[in-house]
């Protein structure tokens, strides 16, 4: 993100009752410093001129006064329970001064019960009275973008049901939680700001109390910690008190800002020119990683885990277009993932840049120690090269794993070679998994990739005959990859625009019952998708029904689509708990 700062406002930090508490006389309820009247939890985070919200509580119309919000580019929610929730509705001055919707992120699960609870606001029911224009998001593991900044969603258990906090750059908000995972403890680290539920001393079922969240304080040891969520058990001051410096109450109107080095800025760079003269020291991977795979996530784990114990970045060169479109243009593959797709799938994969060298005649003919002397060493301070057991480099793919450790302990460079990866017997390559699509198994594909195959691109007009039909048909425009065999599949379609998502079922081939002549990508909609129909689209090829057919007639074909949706459903069912893993 740009060196803006980042700040964060304390719009409460009550419990779901709040405190004062409704018919209490309690010392607290009482109390005249400012800091013991708590409204229900929320925060607004703002930077670059970028403001999202967590949680729209009961109070958020007195609290949206009070900080003076105008515009939100998102609201995050954390949970669905009415103390998070219930304010929703007064976004609705908002929507006069903003273009289009609020965007609303949720899990699966809040997103359900906040379409359930403001059942008017969705409906799309003609009413007299303004609703608020809401667009809900449904978010799973992957980080939510706003502006430049990735809010990443971080599980939590909150008694018996999931919720979920968000760190974003070297902050945490982690409101209500009874315990947290191991794996999100991990996400976790480095922080500056951290956020804790601490609701009061005494144990209770579904929050943590002051002694809990000091043992996360200690295990993860952010530079601050603020707890919030407070009941009327603890007053201010004397709380306070008892906590070391480094840990605070939080309090109505606290504003907090955030050293925010960013934690995990993702660069790509074009060329060796703009590569900075003072790039590294770096962990490098070399490859072509066609796919990012299985094998190709695991050397990039490594490449992050080394250069983050030494403190230099993680790194990955890689070529485009592909060696072969170069030296033998009659075996240029067609590829499983353009240079976009590449980039971002090693961005998740832990890396901290990509080097997308150009393949071009003269890099071909550098030998294999002009390239690993000029590039690796001298441009890019490699000081350890991490690369697959059957890695080639240099002109005529000269250079072996043997040649590139001799030059490591010539050079200076550490080297690691990762051992292939198995699937099922079988050695997970990018050629291999390019096979399985050309044959249409896409299952044994989804396996070796660690996430379906899948084609992205524009929606264009279909040729009618989908949009006669009641199934919202979308039909993808001309794909330069590869496209799996032509046939029926079950998918999994995602509106790249609007972290809409439906289940699908998707027919590649030439629509022999309507003489096609063209490849064709159409995809029906298992739903019916609320708002307009999307831009552009991603196809996640999930398990192949069966090949292309010609019918007798449109009535025979339809018949048959029926059938096909029958089976795509029972599969989509079958697979809903692993999707919904996947996010
Ligand atoms: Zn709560
Ligand atoms: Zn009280
Ligand atoms: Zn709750």
């Amino acid at each position: 993100m740009a060196d803006g700062r980042l700040t964060i406002t304390v719009l409460g930090s009550g419990t779901s009752v709040g405190v004062p508490t409704i018919g209490c006389h309690c010392a607290v309820c009482t109390s005249t410093d400012t800091r013991d009247k708590r409204l229900r939890p929320s925060i607004l985070v703002r930077w670059n001129g970028h403001s999202v919200l967590i949680d729209t509580g009961p109070d958020f119309r007195q609290q949206a006064l009070a900080a003076g919000i105008e515009r939100l580019d998102a609201v995050l929610l954390t949970h669905a329970h009415a103390d998070h929730i219930m304010g929703l509705d007064d976004v609705r001055p908002l929507n006069f001064y903003m273009s289009g919707p609020i965007r609303v992120y949720g899990s699966a699960e809040t997103i359900d019960i906040i379409r359930r609870t403001f059942r008017y606001i969705f409906d799309t029911r003609p009413t007299e009275s303004s609703i608020p224009k809401i667009q809900t998001c449904v978010f799973g593991d992957a980080p939510i973008r706003v502006g430049d900044l990735d809010f990443e969603p971080i599980r939590l258990a909150h008694g018996h049901g999931t919720v979920y906090g968000f760190r974003f750059g070297s902050a945490a908000y982690l409101t209500d939680h009874s315990g947290i995972p191991p794996e999100s403890m991990e996400k976790l680290r480095n922080l500056d700001v951290l956020f804790l539920d601490a609701l009061r001393h005494r144990p209770h079922p579904t929050h943590s109390t002051v002694e809990d969240s000091l043992e996360t304080v200690a295990a993860l040891k952010p530079r601050r910690a603020f707890f919030t969520h407070i009941c009327h058990d603890l007053a201010h001051e004397a709380t306070e008190a008892a906590l070391p410096a480094n840990v605070r109450l939080a309090y109505d109107g606290l504003v907090i800002e955030v050293d925010n080095p960013p934690v995990h800025k993702f660069r790509v760079f074009r060329s060796l020119e703009e590569i900075p003269v003072d790039f590294g020291p770096c962990a490098l991977t070399i490859g072509n990683f066609d796919g990012v795979h299985i094998a190709h996530r695991s050397i990039m784990r490594r490449v992050a885990s080394v250069a983050h114990e030494q403190g230099w970045h993680a790194a990955a060169l890689t070529l485009d277009p592909h060696p072969a479109s170069v030296v033998a243009p009659e075996k240029t593959p067609r590829l499983l993932t353009g240079i976009e797709q590449r980039c971002e799938l090693m961005r998740q994969a832990g890396l901290d840049e990509v080097l997308v060298l150009p393949f071009t005649k003269e890099l071909a003919a550098l030998s294999p120690e002009q390239f690993i002397q000029g590039i690796v060493t001298n441009r890019l301070g490699a000081r350890a090269v991490l690369v697959g057991h059957n890695f080639r480099f240099g002109r005529g793919a000269a250079g072996d794993t043997a040649l590139l450790q001799e030059l490591g302990q010539r050079l200076g460079f550490e080297v690691e070679t990762c051992p292939a990866v198995h699937c099922r017997g079988t050695v997970v390559s990018s050629t291999q998994i390019r096979k399985l699509i050309a044959a249409g198994d896409v299952a044994d594909a989804w396996r070796m990739l660690e996430r379906p195959f899948a084609l992205e691109g524009e929606v264009i007009r279909g040729e009618g005959v989908g949009s006669r039909q009641t199934v919202p048909t979308l039909n993808l425009s001309e794909q330069t990859g590869l496209v799996p065999l032509g046939g029926v599949y079950v998918t999994r379609t995602v509106d790249l625009d609007d972290d809409r998502q439906w289940r699908s079922v998707t027919n590649v081939g030439f629509r022999p019952t309507f003489e096609g002549q063209h490849l064709t990508i159409e995809t029906f909609l298992l739903s019916t998708f609320d708002g307009h129909s999307p831009a552009r689209i991603r196809v996640e090829f999930l398990y192949r029904l069966r090949d292309e057919r010609k019918f007798e007639n449109a009535e025979a074909l339809k018949a048959q689509i029926v059938r096909d949706v029958g089976r795509a459903n029972r599969f989509h069912r079958r697979t809903a708990e692993m999707l919904s893993s996947m996010g």
